[in-house]
């Protein structure tokens, strides 16, 4: 069983009632809409995707509610943004931002919505919505009231769960000051059962000022907002959430998952969600950021594959196990490797092989619906031949499978094509560039036994029927098992007389790829150096 089935067995039996009743779990997860979305945010929402689509599979009724958070102070300004324009903002809710993008309504739309283009892509069945709208309509009413009045209760649960200490005259909430609009920069001071007084303090955050305003004002619909270690359990309450996991940096203990679990329970009298801790998603560039301005958002990871890898990357772990993923180094085209090779064990695996064919399954978008695996050229055969203009990638292809590429074969090879070449062009790592010599190397010296193997694959080459990769491969085996000599010891000058270097791609294929007469010229050529 892999670790989806796990949990969601887990989730059967916690919520079994709720499911008997055919009343939908709820599932949640969120984004503060503060700047560009790191592909670490993709980890949890394709979590949480992965449950609700698991559920739909057992036809067990569910919604995955994923919240853009636009109600957030805005604490910080990306750094492309004109800060002498914007710095006016900060400390105010990120929604009365101005959008510095014509597509978009405001400034947190514009994150907002380069993430849900990018999920949008992973057919995973979510439904947005922003907080703005439910403070405004009241929905936080009564959690707001439940935390004033409770205030002091708060005020102890922070203190033995993370020790940090709050004032007697401290209170769970911040007013949107109605003189400056600020909301992170305000502190309520008081609250008689209708109204709270504040004060906007000039001081309160380092990166926004008060403007000194004293209020009073009533809390509800929309005029304040609870801090966030009351808010997500709030939210949780409002929402009616049944299932929410939580990133490494909230799980912690002490952290934030520790407090709103009791706050959840003790204050709003809200059983704590079913939680699924997860580990952070490490991308391992962060030197390259500088060096050649790859960020590391959702999108501009997204952006290096099929939507099909992106979703296998961010399950193939388990979720307490971090992972790194480098655009620069050998992970995409490993991950394709592994893509391939898990579509074709789930074609037909043997017992042993079932979790990773239920893997596979899992990373299909269309999941639970089954799609048929297709056949797709390997990502380190496509990279080869995508380099050498003497070749054609579809003929390639049909040569590889043996008969000709379906019409979503082709599309999926057109679509795979364009992502190596954009792998190729800006992060493949020097080993994944290849150049055909003119003649091969002059410093290639080899030993009489490789000699005496390379003549007779010369003469047996020369006198193939067929000129396929599968027979070429075939003879070169043969020629191993009667000299005895080493795999390595045969293909390494092999490679370096073509491409200067000791290994590439399958060596029957890849000498199938020249004309025969070059590939015996060559041969004839080394044994004589
Ligand atoms: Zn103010």
């Amino acid at each position: 069983m892999v670790w989806l089935d796990y949990i969601i067995k887990d989730i059967e039996t916690r919520f079994a009632k709720q499911i008997a009743a055919g009343e939908p779990l709820i599932i949640r997860d969120e984004k503060t809409l503060s700047g560009r979305v790191h592909v670490g945010s993709l980890r949890g929402i394709v979590l949480h995707g992965l449950i609700a689509q698991a559920l739909e599979e057992k036809k067990i009724a569910h919604k995955f509610l994923f919240e853009l958070n636009d109600y957030d102070p805005c604490d910080e300004l990306p750094p492309f943004l004109d800060r002498a324009a914007f710095e006016k903002y900060l400390g105010q809710p990120l929604f009365t931002v101005p959008s510095h993008d014509a597509s978009a309504e405001n400034f947190p739309m514009v994150f907002g919505n380069e993430l849900k283009e990018v999920v949008d892509r992973l057919k995973l069945p979510i439904e947005y919505y922003t907080l703005k709208p439910l403070y405004e309509a009241g929905k936080f009413n009564e959690v707001i009231q439940l935390a004033l009045d409770h205030a002091k209760e708060i005020r102890e649960i922070y203190k033995v769960v993370s020790g940090s200490n709050k004032p007697d005259d401290w209170y769970p909430l911040q007013v949107i000051c109605e003189k400056c609009g600020k909301v992170g920069t305000t502190q309520v001071t008081g609250w008689d059962g209708k109204t709270v007084t504040y004060d906007c303090k000039p001081n309160l955050v380092k990166w926004a000022k008060g403007c000194g305003n004293q209020g009073q004002v009533s809390p509800f619909d929309g005029r304040a907002k609870l801090p966030w270690k009351v808010e997500w359990p709030a939210k949780w309450k409002v929402m009616n959430v049944n299932i929410e996991g939580a990133g490494k940096d909230h799980s912690a203990a002490g952290g934030s998952r520790q407090i709103g679990e009791r706050i959840s329970e003790e204050i709003f009298k809200y059983p704590n969600p079913f939680d699924i801790p997860y580990e952070f998603l490490n991308v391992g560039g962060k030197k390259m950021s500088a060096s050649k301005g790859i960020g590391v958002s959702a999108k501009e990871i997204a952006d290096l594959m099929p939507p099909y890898l992106l979703k296998l990357l961010m399950i193939r772990k388990q979720p307490n196990q971090p992972f790194d993923f480098d655009p620069q180094g050998t992970t995409l085209p490993l991950l394709f490797d592994e893509y391939d090779r898990l579509s074709e064990l789930a074609a037909n695996p043997k017992p042993e092989q079932l979790d990773f064919a239920r893997l596979f399954q899992l990373a299909q978008l269309a999941f639970p619906k089954s799609e048929k695996p297709l056949w797709q050229m390997r990502f380190t055969i496509l990279s080869f031949v995508i380099q050498m203009p003497h070749l054609k990638i579809e003929e390639e292809a049909a040569n590889l499978k043996g008969s000709p590429l379906s019409k979503e074969e082709l599309s999926a090879l057109e679509e795979r094509a364009a992502y190596v070449k954009l792998w190729l062009d800006e992060h493949a790592p020097e080993q994944y560039h290849y150049r055909i010599l003119k003649d091969p190397p002059e410093d290639l010296v080899l030993d009489d036994e490789q000699k005496k193997a390379l003549s007779i694959l010369r003469e047996r080459l020369e006198k193939l029927e067929s000129w396929k990769g599968e027979d070429i491969h075939a003879v070169i085996h043969a020629v191993k098992t009667e000299t005895g000599i080493e795999a390595k010891k045969i293909f390494a000058p092999l490679y370096l007389s073509f491409i200067g270097r000791e290994s590439g791609p399958q060596m029957g294929w890849f000498l199938s790829t020249f004309d025969r007469k070059e590939v015996v010229q060559r041969l004839e050529n080394i044994v004589l150096l």
